[in-house]
Parts: C-alpha cells; sequence; structure tokens
C-alpha cells in the first residue's frame, strides 16, 4: 500500500481537464502533484476502442468550432500532434430523411419544416427571456418529420438557434477525428511535456491509475482523499475534475459536507446523455458520396434511431454505421442486451433500406449513463445562463478547487471547454498559493516583530542566532515563540 504520501496539490480525474491542469502546474514549478484516476487509462470522455478493424470514438468524436477568427485551442493541439481529422457537413442531413416505408422526404417540403422548426425555436427562446422560464417548448403534436428535425436542432447539433459561443468565438466548421492513434493521443502529446513517458505509456509514479477517489476531509490546512482500496493521501490542495454526473452522484463524500450553495447549483445542472452506437456489416447498402454521410430515420417517437452516419469518410472499407442516441432513448437502450438494441437496429434500418439487407455482424453500445465514473456525456446549463451559477459551479470550497467541462462558462459541453477550464483553475490554484504564501511572510513578520524587540534587550551569548532566525521557517518559529512567550499569532 502506497499510503499515506503528502503532495502540494492532489488532481483528481485524468481527463482532459484534469491533464491541462496538472500540465500547468508542473509548468509553473509545482512538479510535486499527484493525479489519481479511476479508470485503468486517461482520456475521461475522451475514448477510443478497436471496434470492426478500425478505431472508433466511443466519447467526444468531432472538434467542434473551427475556421473562425480566433483558433480553438484544440484544433491548435490536433494540428501540432498531426491528428488525421475530416471536415464534417451536417447540412445536408436534413435532405436524407426516410420516412417507415424507405421513402426520402423531397427536399422542399423538408426545408420548409426546418424553417418553420427554427423559427419557432426562435420565437420560445424570445419567449423564456421575456417570461424569464427555461426556454421549453410546449409539446405540439408534431409528424414523424418534424420530430425527427426537432431531435437534430436540439439533440445532435446543441440548439443550434442560440448563438453558441464555440461557433461565435472559434467558427462554424467541425472536424471528425479519424485517427488510429485516437482523440485521447492530444492528452498523451500533452502528459509528455511533463510526465515521464516512454513510447506512448506513461511510466511517471505521479500518475495513479485505478484509483477511485470515495472521501475528500478538508480543512484549511488541506486536504486529505481516501481511494476505494483503502488509500489515503494528503494534499495541500484538491482539484476536483470529475464530471457534473459524478458530483450529483453519491460516489464522492465530502467531510465537512458541500456548502448548501454548491450543492444547489450541483443539483441544477442537466445532464445530457448521448450514445453513439456502431454497427459492422460484411458490405455496404448504403448510399456513399457527396451530402450522404448523414441520414435521417423519421419514427413517431422521438429521437428513435433518429441520427444516423456511415463511416466511409473516416475509414473507407469499414463497413461501419453509427446511430446518435440521446437522454432517455440511451437510458433505455443501456439498460437492454446489445442483442435487442442490434435487433431494433435492424427493424430500423429494414424500413429505410429494405428487408434485403445483411445482418450486423457486430455491435458496440457505450453506456455513458451507466459509468459511475461519468454518470452521463456532458453538462447542459439552462437556456439563459444564470452567471451566479457560473461563478459558483466552479468556486472553489475552501482547499477544494473545481474543474472540468461544466465549470467552463463560454464552451462547457465541449473537450475545449474541458481543456481551458483545466488551464484556468491552476492558474487560480497558483494565485491562490501565491497569496498564502505571502500571508504566511507577512504572519511571519508579525511573528518576528515582537521577537526583535524582546532579543534586542535580551543580553546575547550568541549573536548569530538573531540573523539566523531570519532563515526560519513557520513551525521553528512557533516553537521558539513557545520558548519566549510571544503572544500567538493568527496563521
Ligand atoms: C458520447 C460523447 C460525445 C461527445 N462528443 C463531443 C464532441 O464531438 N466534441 C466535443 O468537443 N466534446 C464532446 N463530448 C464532450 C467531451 O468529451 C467532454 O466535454 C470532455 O472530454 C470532458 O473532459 P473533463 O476533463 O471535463 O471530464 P472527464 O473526461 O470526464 O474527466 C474526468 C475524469 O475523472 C475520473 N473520475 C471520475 N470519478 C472519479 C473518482 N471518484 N476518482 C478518481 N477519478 C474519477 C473519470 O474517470 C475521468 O477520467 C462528448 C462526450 C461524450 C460522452
Amino acid at each position: 500500500m502506497d499510503s499515506p504520501s503528502s503532495s502540494s496539490v492532489i488532481i483528481i480525474g485524468a481527463g482532459i481537464s484534469g491533464i491541462a491542469a496538472a500540465k500547468v502546474l508542473a509548468e509553473n514549478g509545482v512538479e510535486d502533484i499527484l493525479i489519481l484516476e479511476a479508470s485503468d487509462r486517461i482520456g475521461g470522455r475522451i475514448q477510443k476502442e478497436r471496434f470492426g478493424g478500425v478505431s472508433v470514438e466511443l466519447g467526444a468524436g468531432w472538434i467542434a468550432g473551427v475556421g473562425g477568427a480566433e483558433s480553438n485551442p484544440i484544433w491548435k493541439l490536433a494540428a501540432e500532434s498531426g491528428l488525421r481529422t475530416f471536415f464534417s457537413d451536417y447540412s445536408n442531413a436534413r435532405y436524407n430523411i426516410y420516412d417507415r416505408r424507405g421513402k426520402i422526404f423531397p427536399s422542399g417540403i423538408v426545408a420548409d419544416s426546418y424553417k418553420k422548426a427554427v423559427d419557432s425555436a426562435i420565437q420560445t427562446l424570445r419567449e423564456s427571456n421575456k417570461n424569464n422560464n427555461n426556454g421549453d417548448s410546449d409539446s405540439k403534436a408534431l409528424t414523424p418529420m418534424e420530430l425527427a428535425i426537432d431531435f437534430m436542432l436540439h439533440d445532435f447539433e446543441m440548439a443550434e438557434v442560440e448563438p453558441i459561443s464555440t461557433y461565435l468565438d472559434f467558427g462554424e466548421r467541425e472536424f471528425m477525428v479519424a485517427d488510429e492513434r485516437g482523440y485521447d493521443y492530444l492528452l498523451y502529446k500533452m502528459a509528455e511535456e511533463f510526465l515521464l513517458t516512454s513510447e506512448g505509456r506513461i511510466l511517471d509514479t505521479r500518475l495513479k491509475l485505478n484509483k477511485v477517489v470515495r472521501e475528500l476531509q478538508h480543512s484549511r490546512n488541506g486536504v486529505t482523499v481516501k481511494t476505494e482500496d483503502g488509500c489515503v493521501y494528503k494534499a495541500n490542495y484538491v482539484i476536483l475534475s470529475v464530471s457534473i454526473g459524478v458530483l450529483q452522484s453519491d460516489l464522492l463524500s465530502f467531510n465537512p459536507p458541500l456548502p448548501r450553495w454548491k450543492m444547489e447549483v450541483i443539483e441544477k445542472c442537466d445532464v445530457m446523455v448521448y450514445t453513439k452506437i456502431f454497427l459492422k456489416f460484411p458490405y455496404k447498402f448504403w448510399q456513399c458520396g457527396p451530402g450522404k454521410e448523414f441520414f435521417i430515420y423519421a419514427h413517431d417517437r422521438r429521437g428513435y434511431y433518429t441520427f444516423w452516419q456511415h463511416m466511409e469518410n473516416a475509414y473507407p472499407g469499414s463497413n461501419i454505421l453509427v446511430v446518435t442516441l440521446t437522454n432517455e432513448e440511451s437510458k433505455r437502450v443501456e439498460a437492454q442486451s446489445d442483442k435487442e438494441t442490434l435487433r431494433e437496429a435492424m427493424v430500423v434500418l429494414r424500413d429505410m433500406f429494405g428487408p434485403n439487407i445483411p445482418e450486423a455482424i457486430d455491435i458496440l453500445v457505450p453506456r455513458w449513463w451507466n459509468n459511475r465514473f461519468q454518470r452521463g456525456s456532458y453538462s447542459n446549463y439552462p437556456i439563459i445562463p444564470n452567471l451566479e451559477d457560473f461563478h459558483n459551479i466552479k468556486a472553489p470550497v475552501g482547499h477544494i478547487f473545481f474543474t472540468g467541462e461544466h465549470t467552463s462558462e463560454r464552451y462547457n459541453g465541449y473537450v475545449h471547454g474541458g481543456y481551458l477550464s483545466g488551464i484556468d483553475t491552476s492558474k487560480a490554484l497558483l494565485e491562490e498559493m501565491r497569496k498564502e504564501k505571502e500571508r504566511k511572510s507577512e504572519n511571519q513578520t508579525l511573528l518576528l516583530e515582537p521577537l526583535l524587540a524582546l532579543t534586542g534587550s535580551l543580553p546575547l551569548s550568541h549573536p548569530d542566532t538573531v540573523s539566523n532566525i531570519h532563515k526560519c521557517d513557520i513551525p521553528k518559529q512557533l516553537y521558539l515563540r513557545d520558548q519566549l512567550g510571544i503572544p500567538e499569532a493568527k496563521l
């Protein structure tokens, strides 16, 4: 057992925010850090897996927000690492909407419905701004095509009717990562700069995998962290990068408990579940070529196997289809067997492409909701941003600093949100550490003044002792204080 050990800062979680935070600390001279990660890998919600002979991304797949005046920091990292990406254009998806008999809706009718859906969403947003509610639209009876468009607008494109900071700041283009090394290669490249690595493996003992943190005992003297395997670690500060879903769960306990203002904002934040289901086929039966990468299935149940993508642009010849489910549909599918999910998906595909298509030979269903280290895919704030909530979600509680995509005011939900939040949190912590140091040296002076006054009137047999006092650290002064009867200073 490797406990107890003591560090300046413990970082809990080795997703992009945790790794970015650790790197900033190391670059600023705080090298006695410890990263505790619950799973057996770094990356968190950036996770690749071998499927159907290629590397697929179960979590984040796109670099969203490219081509604008300002450069997306993740796009920069991807360029530096030579990550293979390609431009993704969902705008054509709306012209590939299939009904349940396999007929594609005429583009004129779809364009009309799409415009109406956007106008109605804007209207709802305006009204919600006026009435100060959260922008939920009244449930109206929608046709399967309208339901499909609604799903595409709100669940897949993340409600593009509002000005999303990511697209405003970094541009409207999105690039999909299709690299055998995976999206998480960016994290390894970052880690290489401050952790000991060899041939793509992190060997540094400051990163500990399979360490599930269960308890944080905190006071103004520091934080004691206890893990599921019975280890205990101590640090002056903790950076906590677990997802909002984990904060809402009972995986972590805080002693003393988190204050009410913190708990309230944690509870307030919605968690979105987003599931990409991968299906491998013996051969292609779908259309490829320009404008055909994405296609939609219109069903009378909203979000029922609605949004499809083929992976021929990413990996030609891979014969893989991906279908995206969200929220209640994601949870439903997570709870059933993969065999049942495969059966449902095949019925949908046969509706669209006819009865003679081949059976899928493999299926991969990620379970972000049931993963106790994630409990969802990303944070989703109410439409009307509340500045106090943003402040409270990232505000530290004593020596515990919070980071992660959910703490990013402008870019929550995205990889770049996680990355930038990690940097911001470490900068805030460095500032706090600097102030703490200043406070300590002020206290030191406060302690020394009466001491010097006293020693000035004492017959000193060893004059050197006085000048040595300046070199003393606080515990030694406290020791001297007791000996000389100096009044206690508040530390
Ligand atoms: C399916 C899906 C699709 C997505 N698509 C995109 C996309 O296309 N583009 C985009 O920009 N973003 C996308 N995202 C969002 C993006 O992946 C996240 O915003 C980002 O990766 C979050 O990083 P993070 O560091 O904040 O959190 P995480 O990556 O979740 O890191 C937190 C870490 O903490 C660890 N942890 C949790 N509990 C404990 C514990 N008790 N003890 C120790 N460690 C613990 C976790 O294992 C994890 O490694 C997607 C996410 C998902 C799930």
